[in-house]
């Protein structure tokens, strides 16, 4: 059998990424020469994919929902409450009522409900829980992913009574990262304690944890990834910061992209039952192709918007490759949710992605099992 290395050169649309080549041979010998399984790229139609339009969906199945609009009291330095804008707003009770029962009545299948952060950390959803009850019972099928922020157990129950399916929230482990970046008096234990009363919850409950967020080097990540091990919740995704807000006086570098890859063979073999999902963000260019490439060879489970050529890579690795039409809001939220679409959506024509990638090839993808899926569409 050739080289994962080899594999990788073979794939012309990568030909621009360079890999660590000690790094792929251990991830190679960590996989065993066992089948690693299946790996889930959720990306949006295959117009926009074959040509990598990431904005993907103009009407999406997963809306990002902000009870502050754009308002974030912390003002984190990577992030300047920049990810709020695109949201649609809902700043009562009323409005989000309503703006569910628009994107119900446009064929949303669930919502990524969120918003800006208090000084401690806390989105204060208090005055929203009833409404969010009453739109689960009436719209049972519309799912919610909420992202929780940190809580209290009080909170978390809260959380749980209102019927809420996904509860997500970044998990920082270096105290610095806290007081720096998030401008916060908080501590690595409250983000610890947040964890174990969600994960005490009926709720799904998937952690992110952010990479390269102390000004684009690691710090905490590794304690980070400890914490999720110690309270194993239902998934985890990883994604790779992208400052592009960032004040000039505290610049962020680009994660190395290797480092990127350690990390997630890691977090793989730390975690080696949990399902792993590289999220949207992540920096463009050389960089994705790099972390996208180790992301399939350390064994992660899921990746949402692959860079061109990575589904070939998977392919040749012998995964088991499905495409799940799913659309990215701006906040990681709809790769999460869906992790169990199994009903209803567009079906993705895997054998056009396939006789693309296999044009861009300069070998044959003979033999490669492709599946695909009939999951969470978007249009
Ligand atoms: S990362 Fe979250 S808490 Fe920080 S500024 Fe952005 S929206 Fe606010």
């Amino acid at each position: 059998m050739s080289t994962w290395l080899e594999a990788f050169t073979q794939v012309e649309a990568l030909e621009t990424a360079e890999l660590d080549g000690a790094l792929v041979a251990q991830m190679q010998a960590s996989a065993g020469g066992t089948q690693m399984g299946r790996v889930n790229f959720y990306t949006p139609t295959f117009k926009a994919y074959a040509t990598t339009e990431i904005s993907g969906c103009g009407k999406s199945a997963w809306p990002a929902v902000s009870i502050t609009g754009a308002e974030c009291k912390l003002q984190c330095d990577h992030c300047k409450a920049k990810i709020l804008e695109p949201m649609i707003p809902a700043r009562t009770p009323d409005e989000l009522w309503r703006v569910v029962n628009e994107q119900v009545g446009a064929g949303a299948q669930g919502m990524l409900l969120t918003g800006g952060s208090n000084h401690r950390n806390e989105v204060e959803y208090d005055a929203y829980y009833g409404t969010i009850r009453r739109i689960k019972d009436q719209f049972p099928q519309f799912r919610i992913a909420l992202h929780t922020a940190l809580v209290s157990h009080d909170i978390a129950r809260r959380m749980e009574d209102s019927g809420i399916d996904a509860a997500m929230m970044d998990v920082i482990g270096a105290q610095e990262t806290i007081t720096q970046v998030y401008h916060l008096k908080r501590t690595v234990d409250d983000f610890e304690r947040s964890l174990e009363y969600l994960v005490a919850s009926r709720m799904r409950v998937v952690p992110h944890i952010v990479l390269g967020l102390h000004y684009g080097r690691f710090l905490g990540e590794d304690n980070a990834l400890e914490i999720v091990a110690r309270h194993l919740p239902t998934a985890l995704v990883l994604v790779v910061v992208m400052p592009f807000y960032a004040p000039q006086k505290r610049p962020f570098v680009t994660p190395d992209s290797h480092e990127v890859g350690r990390f997630f063979l890691r977090a793989r073999q730390a975690l080696p039952g949990l399902p792993i999902l590289l999220g949207c963000a992540r920096p463009p260019g050389r960089a994705k192709q790099e972390i996208d490439s180790y992301a399939v060879m350390a064994g992660l489970n899921g990746l949402a918007h692959p860079a061109d050529g990575v589904v070939e890579l998977a392919a040749r690795l012998m995964r088991d490759v499905r495409v799940t039409p799913a659309c990215c809001s701006i906040a990681v939220g709809d790769e999460v949710m869906a992790l169990d679409t199994d009903q209803s959506g567009l079906q993705v024509d895997v054998a056009r992605i396939m006789a693309m990638e296999r044009r861009r090839a300069t070998g044959r993808l003979a033999g490669i099992s492709v599946v695909t899926e009939n999951a969470g569409g978007c249009h």
